[in-house]
């Protein structure tokens, strides 16, 4: 798995002419590699040479916590007294144009291009950005695995079974972190619960306000799965709302409407249509009640080892949906000091047409407690 990976990041670096790939922390390694590098001032860097090895430079005592795969890279332990970036860039010595891991520290692209000042310098997303926006198999089975998760929690969610009325929004937040947990992730990646009029705030932090009877409760929540050791986790995101009690006609017709829009989005979902036109198929069906213009935001994200990554379905971005892409499909409305909703599931598009990973209900539940 990792050597095809490999070989298609080769392939695409020559397409490109990129001479080395130099990538630290940040999903792009645990995708390539298996490893997940520490957020240190230790420099770990893989670096990939077009026509040669791939090599990774990590300090020596945390050479044990790495996964070994000889044929597919070499391991180069620095000790304390050493400078990695010089290993790096004696690596990576003659490169005309180097791609550096998006999320690589600045202070070590900075001494990098110190030592390497006849090289030019892409970000490495120019080239692990389409290769990871197309999932194998074994990928899309964990993303269904994840997906299938946060389903149940939403489920319960919708059942009732997460008591909402008298409770603040942090402490709902923190049980459905605990849930998540308990559904086979490793790490809580975000668990937004927004009541009421905090509804209206897409990306509203969870805090003190008490959730009350009659009153929009909108959960969005998602974490990176617990692989193996040396095998990266796969992301779940999902989105829900609930009404603590009847909702009001105003509510319940305009949230007829988003659902509605965001199974069209689902549909329209195919392989070959462009990304945009996707977000434009939510955002007409949205104009046809009035609701388009609280739609804030664009219409949904790729997602695997990271939350949020290519494909981004947005305006402008006319690129054809392609067989294994994984995304979100969110649509919401949001009305400032009033109230707001969205629907998240996450889709595959294939060959035989858009799979959905998730199939936690998509109406509105009424729950009383
Ligand atoms: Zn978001
Ligand atoms: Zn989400
Ligand atoms: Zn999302």
């Amino acid at each position: 798995m990792f050597e095809q990976r490999l070989d298609r990041v080769r392939t695409a670096m020559a397409a490109g002419g990129v001479d080395a790939l130099m990538l630290s922390v940040g999903p792009d390694l645990p995708w390539l590699i298996g490893y997940e590098a520490m957020a240190l001032e230790r420099l770990t860097m893989l670096v990939v040479r077009a026509d040669g090895p791939a090599t990774l430079v990590i300090p020596r005592f945390e050479v044990p916590r790495v996964v070994e795969r000889p044929e597919v890279f070499s391991i180069v332990g620095w000790g304390e007294t050493e400078d990695p970036v010089a290993i790096a860039a004696g690596l990576a010595d003659g490169a005309r144009l180097a791609a550096i891991g998006d999320h690589t520290w600045s202070r070590f692209l900075v001494s990098l291009q110190h030592e390497m000042p006849d090289t030019a310098w892409i970000g490495a997303g120019a080239i692990t950005g389409s290769l990871r926006a197309t999932k194998e198999p074994h990928e899309i089975e964990r993303l269904q695995a994840a997906a299938s998760g946060v389903d149940r929690i939403a489920t319960a969610l919708q059942g009732g079974e997460i008591p909402l009325i008298g409770r603040t929004e942090a402490d709902v937040s923190a049980e459905l972190g605990r849930r998540i947990l308990a559904e086979g992730h490793a790490v809580v990646n975000f668990a937004i619960v927004a009541a009421g009029e905090n509804a209206s705030s897409p990306h509203h932090h969870a805090g003190d306000r008490v959730i009350k009877a009659g009153e929009v409760v909108l959960c969005d929540f998602g974490g990176t799965t617990r692989e193996p050791e040396g095998q990266p986790g796969y992301c779940s995101d999902i989105t829900r709302c609930v009404y603590t009690g009847e909702p009001p006609a105003a509510f319940a017709e305009a949230y007829a409407a988003l659902q509605d829009a965001q199974s069209r989005a689902v549909a329209a979902a195919r392989v070959g249509e462009p990304a945009e036109s996707v977000d434009k198929v939510a955002r007409d069906r949205l104009a046809e009640s009035d609701l388009d213009q609280w739609f804030l935001h664009r219409l949904g994200h790729g997602i695997g080892v990271e939350a949020h990554e290519d494909p981004y379905l947005v305006s402008g971005n006319s690129a054809p949906l392609e067989p294994g892409n994984a995304f979100s499909i969110e649509p919401g409305f949001y009305i400032a000091d009033r109230w707001g909703a969205r629907i998240e599931d996450i889709v595959v598009s294939t060959d035989d047409g858009p799979l959905a990973l998730n199939t936690a209900s998509h109406d509105l539940a009424v729950v009383e407690a």
